[in-house]
C-alpha cells in the first residue's frame, strides 16, 4: 500500500470537502494531532493524526516545492 506523506504548511485534499465547498485544507500543525485549516473560509479543525491519514484523499501541494520557480 502506498505510504501518504506530508508536512507542515502543505495543501492537502481531504476525502470529504468541508461544508463551505471548499476541498483544500493546508497543515498548520503537527504532532499527535494534526491541525489543519480550510483555505476557503479560514476555519481550523483538530483531528488525530490516524484519523487524519485515514480522510487525506491527496496532497495538491507539497510545501518543499515552492522554491522551484527561482
Ligand atoms: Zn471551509
Amino acid at each position: 500500500m502506498e505510504r501518504k506523506s506530508f508536512q507542515l504548511g502543505d495543501i492537502v485534499q481531504m476525502k470529504k470537502p468541508h461544508p463551505c465547498g471548499t476541498n483544500e485544507m493546508e497543515i498548520i500543525r503537527m504532532g499527535m494531532d494534526i491541525r489543519i485549516k480550510c483555505t476557503g473560509c479560514q476555519h481550523s479543525v483538530l483531528i488525530p493524526r490516524a484519523k487524519f491519514e485515514k480522510n487525506l484523499k491527496k496532497v495538491i501541494r507539497s510545501a518543499d516545492n515552492t522554491v522551484e520557480n527561482n
